[in-house]
């Protein structure tokens, strides 16, 4: 017999309440305290300074990666840019990316001038090869996959079909700094990478980004997509391409200080999680009524900052998660009538709307571009059918593995009775 559920008067399986907070910020103490400190009492604030935090951070950041070249930037968008400009995205290009994303994706492919194509999700809530391959134009230029809540996508299937179309990839890891795929770290699979160090993310300097990659044309271009200065502070001897200047995402001292100490945490803040993640796991049932476990396709290497379930039709999702939050445990769906998520591509009105910044239309208008793109609230079925039945969950570094336990025992409780 199934247990009285607490949506019908019967004792909750969480009764007290599951500790939230960032990951980054909830660990900052008297280190980070320190190092910004000790910046400030320099007065060096600007990265061209002898003994640079920023160039600390990228060269201690670069070898935790184990790739040739990173550059820190102002945000995890910025650093799409970058990403983009130097694997040369730009205007005419498409860039096919995921529906289920921050809309700053799309956002960093329409600021380099270029077009976003929308493509599916799978159960493994990152972007869909096969779906991939279908939206490939004469025009595609590059895949922008996305390492959605810390979990790596099928980037093998993702980086075989580039090379077969000899399309570049870059990997926004803006959600999954960390993280490790098949003995690789995310971002280091495609041609670029970007890692964001906001407030919300697995380390963060407040705000601020990382574009990285192996290829040293790559970097260049990122750098002088970063620095319309570089220029002044370098002569065009040290450099193998011709610089160009576009926009200024230079970061502080201030941030790279911080930044470096974050860095440093890294390793035991995914520790944590990833043991959180582990007896989340170990307490779910094996064989579930009605659901499926989200597709992860390297356990192993995944942040475990979060899980999902894919509850197996939409309206029992609902009731999955009206029983859940009685047993104590917060989870709406995803795609739901209540909250317009930015990270779910049916509410980037901006993009669907093909909204310009400048009267021309560019980039749709943009007389260089010769596809002709459309979008709809409804062109990919699969994702919104996919996100309307996901029920995540979150870790983060504030809470224990009894927390993680419950977490699963309640899931365990519902759906031996809803399932
Ligand atoms: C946060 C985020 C970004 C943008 O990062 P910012 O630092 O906020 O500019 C891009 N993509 C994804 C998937 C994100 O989660």
């Amino acid at each position: 017999m199934p247990k009285r559920l607490a949506i019908d008067g019967g004792a909750p399986v969480i009764t007290e309440p599951i500790p939230g907070g960032m990951h980054g910020p909830s660990v900052i103490d008297e280190r980070e305290i320190n190092a910004v400190t000790e910046v400030l009492r320099s007065g060096k604030l600007f990265r061209f300074v002898e003994d640079s935090q920023v160039s600390g951070f990228e060269t201690e950041a670069a070898a935790k990666l184990g790739v040739k070249h990173a550059l820190m930037v102002n945000s995890g968008t910025s650093a799409l840019v970058c990403a983009l400009t130097g694997v040369g995205v730009g205007p005419g290009d498409e860039v096919i990316l995921p529906g289920y994303t921050f809309i700053a994706t799309a956002a960093a492919i329409v600021g380099v001038g270029a077009i976003p194509v929308i493509a599916e999700i799978d159960e493994s809530l990152g972007l869909d090869a096969a779906d991939v391959e279908r939206k490939i134009t004469p025009h595609t230029k590059a895949i922008l996959p996305v390492h959605m809540q810390g979990v790596p996508c099928r980037l093998e299937a993702i980086v075989e079909l580039a090379r077969k179309h000899n399309l570049k990839v870059v990997e926004d890891c803006c959600q999954c700094v960390g993280g490790e795929y098949k003995g690789k770290f995310a971002g280091t699979w495609g041609d670029a990478g970007a890692w964001s160090l906001n407030y919300y993310k697995v380390i963060s300097c407040g705000e601020g980004g990382l574009v990285f990659s192996d290829d040293y044309d790559v970097y260049e271009r990122a750098a002088f997509a970063a620095e319309p200065g570089l220029p002044m502070w370098m002569s065009d001897s040290e450099w193998q391409n011709k610089p160009f200047s576009c926009q200024c995402y230079r970061p502080s001292e201030i941030l790279g200080s911080l930044a470096r100490v974050q860095l440093s945490k890294l390793g035991d803040i995914l520790g944590h999680t990833r043991r959180l993640k582990k007896a989340f796991l170990a307490e779910l049932a094996e064989e579930p009524k009605g659901y499926i476990r989200q597709h992860v396709d390297d356990p192993s290497g995944e942040c475990g900052i979060s899980a999902a379930i894919i509850v197996c039709d939409k309206e029992l999702a609902v009731k999955y998660a009206e029983a859940l939050k009685a047993e104590g445990l917060n989870a709406g769906t995803a795609y739901n009538a209540g909250f317009p998520d930015r990270h779910i591509y049916a509410y980037w009105d901006s993009i669907l709307f093909k909204h310009s910044p400048h009267p021309s239309g560019y980039p749709w208008n943009d007389p260089s571009y010769r596809g002709d793109v459309a979008y709809s609230r409804d062109m990919c079925p699969i994702t919104l059918s996919i996100l309307g039945r996901a029920l995540r969950f979150g870790f983060n570094v504030n809470m224990q593995e009894e927390h993680a336990r419950l977490m699963a025992a309640a899931i365990n409780k519902v759906d031996a009775a809803l399932g």
